[in-house]
């Protein structure tokens, strides 16, 4: 297959417009996959004025329709992973909590830029669309050449920028199970509304599983990876718990640290304050009950 590529100053940019063609170049090259660029551009900022420092060979994944396709079958939906925030914004398929979360991120150019797939593959603790992805159990299609493998996004995301993929494999779709959702909000503290990583962020989903209503609860930020305990959700899935319990369960798997957005403590106690705030507003909602704090 003739490789569809440009040489930039020596530098090499492949330009694939298949799935098939992407991972035949990244059976042969080690690249640097570039979708939208909002993570890759910031990381690999020099300086002011200065060219960013990506490592070449570069391919360039955003061209390859496939890649943008969003559709479902009887158990998925499925969403290409070079789907842009604007284009998921505007399927009707995709659900409303995710869309509530991408409404948040950057701003409406970030948006038409950023990929989920970026999202996901970038590893940040402060990824906004991971919290929804992982609190909706999504899972992913990794392929190579050779392979493909459907992995959960929760062991996927390995911890901070640390991702369970091969330089020959990329993510092709996200999968979302067609649950029915009883209750679903995210929640986010950052330092404004929008074009601003999050200080921490918190999601609860409450979906049917085995007949009962579960409760799937993620916690962003507070440590290096994605916070949700499958103890704890069979503990607040069984029974309405007060915010003693709630906090004991949850605090002892949080590891925020201090950095230039926020400070560990105030992360950690703002995540259980607004972990607890989801949880009796989603019980109240799907067991129609009133609850005192
Ligand atoms: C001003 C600004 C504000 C922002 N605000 C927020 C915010 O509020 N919340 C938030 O969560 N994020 C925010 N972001 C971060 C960013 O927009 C997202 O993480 C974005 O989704 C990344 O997608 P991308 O397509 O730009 O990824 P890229 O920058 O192209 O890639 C990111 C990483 O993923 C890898 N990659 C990309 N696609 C694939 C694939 N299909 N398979 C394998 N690897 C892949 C790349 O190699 C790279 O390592 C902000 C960014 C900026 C610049």
């Amino acid at each position: 297959m003739q490789e569809n590529f440009n040489n930039l100053e020596n530098h090499e940019v492949f330009y694939p417009l298949s799935v098939d063609e992407a991972l035949n170049i990244l059976e042969k090259h080690a690249c640097t996959k570039y979708a939208g660029g909002t993570d890759l551009m910031v990381q690999f900022r020099k300086g002011k004025s200065q060219p960013v420092d990506l490592k070449f060979p570069v391919i360039y994944l955003s061209n390859i329709e496939q890649l943008h396709k969003i559709s479902g079958n009887k158990e998925y939906l499925q969403i290409g992973s070079c789907c842009t925030y604007s284009e998921i914004l505007q399927s009707s398929l995709v659900p409303e909590v995710l869309k509530d979360a991408i409404l948040t991120i950057g701003s409406p150019s970030i948006r038409n830029s950023g990929t989920l797939g970026g999202n996901i593959c970038n590893a940040s603790p402060a990824a906004d669309g991971v919290c929804v992805l992982s609190s909706l159990d999504a899972k992913l299609v990794v392929a190579s050449k050779q392979n493909e493998r459907i992995i959960s996004i929760r062991d996927f995301i390995k911890g901070r920028r640390l991702i369970d993929c091969a330089e020959n494999e990329i993510v092709q779709t996200i999968l979302i199970p067609k649950n029915k959702i009883f209750f679903s909000k995210f929640e986010k503290v950052g330092l404004r509304g929008s074009m601003t990583l999050s200080k921490l962020s918190v999601c609860l989903v409450v979906v049917e599983k085995n007949e009962k209503k579960h409760f799937q609860l993620t916690f962003q930020a507070v440590s290096p990876t994605i916070i949700r305990v499958a103890e704890n959700e069979e503990i607040i899935s069984s029974k309405f718990i007060d915010f003693s319990l709630f906090s004991n369960i949850y605090r002892k798997h949080f590891s925020a640290i201090d950095d230039q957005r926020s400070e560990r403590e105030y992360r950690e106690n703002t995540a259980i304050l607004l972990g607890y705030k989801l949880y009796k507003q989603a019980y109240e909602s799907v067991f129609a009950t009133k609850k005192e704090l």
